[in-house]
């Protein structure tokens, strides 16, 4: 079955060629789906004809709503969605002073193994196409009502695991005939594939770059994030300077909070010097519980955050929304998984 949602225009300007329909047809089909259509009968503008073609050819799946969490306390609503195939991912809608944002998921499931995260418990069961990250996007839109300006790809998966399908997700999302996202409202973060952020640099797109750092030393990184074992600290912030240098975006490094961990003012000293010269910014991330996990949210999250700036470096402590609705990635999900069947694990095939 065709996938139109995942085609560019001009891949469906060629898709309706074949079919020896007229050009203008890819336009028309485009704004619809990414307007929200949910059938191609809905299409008014295209011939009875061709919309039962359509409908014989291609798939055209919408994720089901399985579970929406409304925060009573600041209007944060996360999805749990259901795709064809059974498979489960969430989105986050955050409402921020400068837009409404939505926090996508890329994968179901992840294989970075980051010992704090959710996502990752089951490992990854299959990446998502470029319309099944597109989709949390206008349904959410349409479900909420909220505008979305701004998008953050923070969800489940990593997204440079998934690197083709994301890309072609970000050209679709900000199409003129589409949703039309800026680059720059995008942010995109990884917990560090330097091939990719090499890869990504190379094209030189105005989105910013997150990087979950989580700890300066390779001791303690590698320690958190299986990924670190391989390549160290230093070839990523290698990489890191060289992604600044290519796009003249300034990277926001992620660097969650954990007891004991990685919070020590050696560590914060540490880090300093790591991104001393860099144009950087640190998010300091109060870690959130997972319920498998022995680690905890760290204590010294304020004095963390001043010893970096005493060395002048910026750091921000991200404000947690929806915290009375577990809003934090992978754990919706994870809870639904643990509850019953309506979220397969591995032995889902696509
Ligand atoms: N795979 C990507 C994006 C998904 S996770 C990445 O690693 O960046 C989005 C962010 O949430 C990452 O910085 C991740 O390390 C962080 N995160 C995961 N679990 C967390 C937890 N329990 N508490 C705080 N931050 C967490």
């Amino acid at each position: 079955m065709v996938d139109l949602k995942s085609m560019t225009q001009e891949e469906m300007t060629s898709f309706f060629k074949e079919l020896g329909q007229p050009g203008f047809r890819a336009k028309q089909v485009f704004q619809w789906l990414h307007r929200g259509a949910q059938s191609f009968s809905e299409m008014s503008n295209l011939p009875k004809a061709l919309q039962q073609q359509l409908a014989q050819m291609c798939r055209l799946t919408v994720p089901e709503v399985v579970r929406r969490q409304e925060s009573a306390l600041d209007g944060t609503i996360k999805y749990l969605w259901r795709l064809w195939d059974g498979n489960c991912i969430e989105s986050v809608l955050m409402r921020y002073h400068h837009g409404n944002t939505l926090c996508v998921s890329c994968q179901a499931g992840c294989n970075m193994g980051c010992v704090f995260c959710a996502s990752t418990l089951g490992g990854k069961v299959r990446n998502l196409e470029p319309s099944e990250i597109l989709d949390q996007v206008i349904f959410a839109q349409k479900d909420s009502g909220a505008h979305i300006s701004n998008i953050v790809m923070m969800g489940i998966g990593e997204p440079l695991d998934n690197f083709e399908n994301v890309l072609r997700f970000l050209e679709l999302v900000n199409h003129p005939d589409g949703l039309n996202i800026g680059m720059r409202h995008i942010s995109l973060s990884t917990c560090g594939l330097i091939n990719k952020i090499d890869k990504l640099a190379d094209l030189e797109l105005q989105l910013t770059l997150s990087v979950s750092l989580h700890a300066p030393d390779d001791e303690t990184r590698s320690r958190l994030m299986p990924v670190n074992r391989a390549v160290g600290v230093d070839r990523l912030m290698r990489s890191c300077r060289r992604y600044f240098e290519r796009t003249g975006r300034r990277i926001s490094y992620e660097y969650a909070m954990i007891d004991g961990v990685n919070d020590s003012d050696r560590q914060a000293d540490l880090l300093a010097d790591l991104l001393n010269g860099q144009s950087a910014h640190v998010n300091l991330i109060p870690l959130n519980d997972v319920e498998e996990s022995p680690l905890k949210p760290s204590r010294r999250v304020r004095q963390f955050q001043q010893r970096l700036e005493g060395h002048g470096v910026t750091a921000t402590v991200r404000r947690k929304l929806g915290s009375d609705i577990d809003a934090s990635c992978g754990q919706l999900r994870r809870k639904q998984m643990k509850e019953g069947m309506l979220c397969p694990g591995k032995d889902t095939t696509p």
